[in-house]
């Protein structure tokens, strides 16, 4: 059994790594939960650009950044390194981070929607999905503006940091997008790209 932490340790490592004193990123103080669980995809135009890809479990977002974003090819196996819990209404930040500031970039929402957690074990009986992300495999049915199907997470070792890879299943019928060139890619939220929202920023 795992334990739980406890609430003000909840974002401890999301906390540690931010001035929210220069950061407009939230802080992340209630745990709204809604009906069905959440996830966001975000594009992040930091040092490296990447796909921030964020599903909710309890009272956090769990985080994965993922170089190239995630796939609709079932063949396309994305590399998927875990960053720090993010508080939930993470889903809704589009904006500029500071230079200098953890993260310092423009983050745009690509996408979001709600999940079903279809995680299982060997003999094909349902598994509590917390318990199936700490171990290291968790399927789950996407329903986005652009991501839809059938994706599974699954942690494997890499040289040194934990990795994981997200893969969609195959599923016999079309899927919705993958990833897109995230230069061009709009917000679901605005309609904006990347460098619009920077434009947007600095007329503040
Ligand atoms: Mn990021």
């Amino acid at each position: 059994m795992s334990e739980r932490p406890r609430d003000s340790e909840r974002l401890r490592d999301y906390h540690a790594k931010r001035d929210f004193d220069r950061t407009r990123e939230p802080e992340g103080r209630a745990g709204v939960t809604g009906a069905e669980p959440r996830f966001v995809v975000q594009i992040h135009d930091a040092s490296t650009m990447h796909f921030d890809f964020r599903l909710q479990v309890g009272d956090v977002l769990k985080s994965w950044s993922i170089p190239k974003g995630p796939s609709d090819i079932p063949k396309d196996k994305r590399l998927a390194v875990p960053t720090e819990d993010h508080p939930l209404e993470y889903e809704e930040f589009e904006g500029v981070i500071p230079e200098g500031e953890y993260g310092g970039g423009t983050v745009i929402v690509w996408d979001h929607g709600t999940y079903e957690p279809l995680s299982h074990d060997r003999q094909g009986r349902p598994v509590d999905f917390a318990e199936s992300i700490e171990h290291g495999h968790a399927t789950f049915r996407l329903h986005g503006s652009k991501l839809r199907g059938t994706y599974a997470l699954t942690r494997f070792r890499g040289d040194d940091d934990e990795s994981w890879l997200l893969v969609k299943k195959a599923e016999g019928r079309a899927g919705g997008h993958g990833a897109p060139d995230p230069r061009r890619a709009r917000s679901v939220r605005s309609g904006r790209t990347l460098s619009q929202v920077a434009a947007d920023d600095r007329k503040k």
